[in-house]
This record gives structure tokens, C-alpha cells and sequence, in this order.
């Protein structure tokens, strides 16, 4: 079985799903940008394709992803934390489930040789690859963690009130986001 097969047939934290399992992920061999999200909400459990909700579509802005670009597997990686929606908390979604990141992260990893970027995007993301627990610090501090990972807060509506609170996230972070992005599909290094 090959490895996006194996993913899609997992069923590790079937018990722990409310609405089961349903990995969704998209990659290849040639992708140079990997977005490593939280997890699927409900809509995107239910379409089965990633980042189709109103977060996805702030996030294509902030990178400047049209969608075509977004959803072309040649080029961009979309690999959450937790491959499977993860069920409703007390206060909105629960976190994306431990078991995921740790069991097939860098089995994918492996498969893509060419990557050049990695977009943190929510906090899990950012304690699993650059060990912060401080999300503003990180994305304020983005250029420490370049060239290779580049933190973002969550696109979710709640990132409206945070920008409020931190506007040199559009006036500096994005526009370094946004010549990022260009030069890891451009296949730089430079
Ligand atoms: S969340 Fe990840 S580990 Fe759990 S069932 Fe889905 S694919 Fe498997």
C-alpha cells in the first residue's frame, strides 16, 4: 500500500472521533511549500477537501495563493496536525488529535525532498516544530525561525480581533509572508 492510501485508510483514534475518521491531506513528490494547519472543521470534514471554509480563504490572502496554486499538489503541501476533524469542544473545536502529527509527519516529510518553507499555522504547529508556546512572539519574531518555517496565527474569524491588537502583522508579516511564498514555488534557495 502506498502512503497516501495508508493514510486514508487509518482509523488510530477511530474511538476518539466523533464523526470517525476522514484524513484530509494533499501532497507530492514536488510540492516546495508544506501549510501544516490545526485540523479539518466540520465543513471540510464534510467536503473532504482542505482549507475550503472561510479560514482557507483568509489564508490564500495572506499568502497570496490564488486558488489553483493552493490546491496543486506539485507545488503546495497541506498537511495538518490532525488529519481528521476532531469533534466539538466546549468552546469550539476540539484540538487536533496527538496521535496524527507523531505517526505520519515525517513519513510524508520524506516523500517530499523539495521543500523549501513550512508555514506554522496555529499554535500546534509552531510547539511541534519550533518548540514556542507564545504564538504573538513567534509570529512577531517570524524572521528568527526563516528561512525554513514561517509562524502564522490561525486565519480563523477570531484572527480579526488579534490583528486588531497587533497590526504590524499586516504591515510587516505579510508582505515577508507574501515574498516567501513567491520564492519557495520560484524553487530558490537563494
Ligand atoms: S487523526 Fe490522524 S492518526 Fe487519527 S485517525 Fe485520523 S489520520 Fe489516523
Amino acid at each position: 500500500m502506498n502512503l497516501i492510501d495508508e493514510i486514508r485508510a487509518c482509523a488510530v483514534c477511530a474511538k476518539s472521533l466523533s464523526a470517525g475518521p476522514r484524513p484530509v491531506v494533499q501532497f507530492s513528490a514536488t510540492a516546495r511549500l508544506v501549510i501544516i494547519g490545526q485540523a479539518p472543521g466540520s465543513k471540510v470534514h464534510r467536503s473532504g477537501v482542505p482549507w475550503q471554509d472561510d479560514s482557507g480563504d483568509r489564508l490564500r490572502a495572506w499568502t497570496g495563493l490564488s486558488d489553483p496554486e493552493f490546491y496543486d499538489p506539485a507545488k503546495v503541501a497541506l498537511m495538518p496536525m490532525g488529519f481528521c476533524y476532531p469533534g466539538k469542544g466546549k468552546s469550539g473545536d476540539l484540538p487536533p488529535r496527538r496521535e496524527c502529527a507523531p505517526l505520519w509527519h515525517e513519513r510524508m516529510l520524506a516523500t517530499m525532498p523539495d521543500c523549501r518553507l513550512f508555514l506554522l499555522v496555529g499554535s500546534y504547529a509552531q510547539a511541534h516544530y519550533i518548540g514556542t508556546g507564545n504564538l504573538t512572539e513567534a509570529v512577531r519574531d517570524f524572521r528568527t525561525h526563516g528561512p525554513r518555517f514561517f509562524p502564522l496565527p490561525h486565519p480563523s474569524w477570531r484572527s480579526a480581533i488579534w490583528i486588531k491588537r497587533n497590526p504590524w502583522f499586516e504591515t510587516d508579516v505579510l508582505p515577508a509572508l507574501r515574498r516567501a511564498v513567491r520564492k519557495a514555488l520560484r524553487g530558490s534557495s537563494k
